[in-house]
């Protein structure tokens, strides 16, 4: 028995849904293949209960500096609490996403989806097959972990979620995004916690006073910092796990968890049957309107490796959506992305790094450090760090980078006029508005240091 559609979608993820229901709205006959929950990473164990638990965590801060403001607290925390708040809220958009895609029309399978062939989706356990014009793969990205001996009594952020307890500590291996939110979550929970990083600062890749900032704020808060060492290998040690590094030494912990990257969901779906191809990442290869070198089939999001963030998967649905059911071809901008780290304090950044800008001829760098408001009351002395990075004498802008709270809330906005290619000039038009930390990007005066040739002048 079989079904005929114009697109079979594998994966109920931010992109597959986004890509569904707009291809649905353009009058195609769509159907949803989803072996897990609506919702996907984002929604069931990613950015949605995330935030929510970074939110629980930041408490702890709010509860340090409330006293200096007259308040006296007396806290406890209750993690299953949490936990069954967590679930009540991704169980609602769970309900909601699912309602978006019957609305337009939407058929959902609840199934494993296996790629037969360049217009052939099987279902695994309804052991029938789908006619599809075009296959959409979105089916995201999970978990890597080192294959160490005694890796199983790892976890990673799928099951950091749902712990029936929280540990009394916690050992994080990765410098990534996963490790540093979840270190600043557990911590501001009162989890006694250590990051544990095969390289010398977190967040490679992230410009260097967003790095250092960070690392000085987490440090701040208690998080032990061990570096240039790996997990070598884990065994059970009565109710701990004992981790044995790479430099020797053992140390038991309540609780391990694997932030070391992800991988592309690609195993096990049947794409070399299309002639499917990968990017030597094992992502899947797409070009510029994401269609895979099967004509027939395109994928969307962390599958195809480019930049593993949810609204940029949207982005990819919506105009692969575009580009096959609406005669508007259309190709994602993948160079100006904004993206914050939910750590604490929080990081929001977009465009070039200092290092890159360097390289990319004479730029002016204006860099402001001080104590955000909030804290002036307090002994706490954590500075704020926002950088503006632009061509010489008030060219383009061509980078942002803000540490401090409201970092994420700061560089969406700031994403408008860099995708707008503003110049120091334009924000330097726009009136402060008084006090808040964001004014410090509209009344930078002369540049704090400069480079000139390459090199770094003044400073
Ligand atoms: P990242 O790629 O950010 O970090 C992975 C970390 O693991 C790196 O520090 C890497 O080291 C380290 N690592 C990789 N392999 C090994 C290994 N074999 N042994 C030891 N360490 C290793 O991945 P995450 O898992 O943190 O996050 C995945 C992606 O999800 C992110 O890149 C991001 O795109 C997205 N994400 C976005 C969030 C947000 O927008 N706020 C939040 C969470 C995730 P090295 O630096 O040396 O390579």
């Amino acid at each position: 028995m079989s079904d005929t559609y114009d697109l079979v979608v594998i994966g109920a993820g931010s992109g597959g849904v986004r890509a569904a229901r707009m291809a649905a709205t353009y009058g195609a006959k769509v159907a949803v293949v989803e072996e897990f929950r609506v919702g996907g990473t984002c929604v069931i164990r990613g950015c949605v209960p995330k935030k929510l638990y970074v939110y629980a965590s930041r408490f702890n801060d709010l509860f340090d500096v409330a006293s200096s403001f007259g308040w006296q607290v007396d806290a406890s925390f209750d993690w299953p609490t949490l936990v069954a708040a967590k679930e009540k809220e991704i169980t609602r958009l769970e309900h909601a996403y699912t309602s978006n895609l019957e609305k337009p029309g939407v058929e959902i399978i609840r199934d494993r989806a296996l790629v037969t062939g360049p217009n052939t989706v099987h279902l695994v356990a309804g052991n029938r097959d789908l006619i599809a014009k075009y296959i959409l793969v979105a089916t995201g990205a999970a978990p890597f972990v080192p294959p160490i001996p005694g890796y199983q009594l790892g976890i990673t952020s799928n099951e950091a979620f749902d712990l029936p307890a929280l540990p009394h500590s916690i050992l994080i291996e990765g410098g990534g995004y996963i490790a540093v939110e979840f270190a600043t979550i557990f911590a501001g929970l009162g989890v006694d916690t250590t990051i544990i990083y095969r390289g010398d600062c977190i967040l490679r890749g992230f410009d260097e006073d967003m790095r250092r900032g960070l690392e000085a704020g987490l440090i701040d808060r208690g998080i032990k910092l061990i570096y240039q060492t790996t997990i070598k290998s884990l065994a059970r040690h009565g109710d701990d796990i004992a981790a044995t590094f790479s430099d020797g030494v053992t140390a038991p912990y309540g609780a391990v968890m694997f932030a070391t990257g992800r991988n592309p969901n690609v195993r096990g779906l049947g794409l070399e049957t299309a002639g499917v191809k990968l990017t030597p990442a094992g992502a899947i290869a797409v070009d510029a309107y994401s269609q895979t070198s099967c004509p027939s089939i395109y994928a969307v999001g962390d599958v195809t490796g480019r930049a593993a963030l949810t609204p940029v998967a949207i982005r990819e649905g919506w105009y692969f959506a575009e580009t096959v059911f609406n005669n508007n071809k259309i190709a994602v901008d993948h160079s100006q992305i904004p993206t914050a780290v939910f750590a604490e304090p929080e990081i929001g950044v977009i465009g070039l790094t200092e290092a890159e800008a360097a390289t990319h001829g004479d730029v002016d760098i204006y860099l402001a450090r001080f104590r955000p408001m909030m804290n002036t009351l307090s002994t706490r002395t954590e500075r704020m760090v926002l950088k503006l990075i632009t061509e010489k004498d008030g060219g383009k802008v061509l980078g942002c980078h803000i540490l401090g709270p409201g970092a994420a809330e700061m560089i969406q906005l700031i994403a408008i006029p860099m995708g707008m290619t503003a110049t120091k000039a334009d924000f330097d038009r726009a009136i402060a508005l008084h006090p808040s930390a964001a004014e410090e990007l509209v009344t930078f005066k002369a540049p704090t240091y400069v480079y000139r040739d390459g090199q770094k002048v003044g400073g």
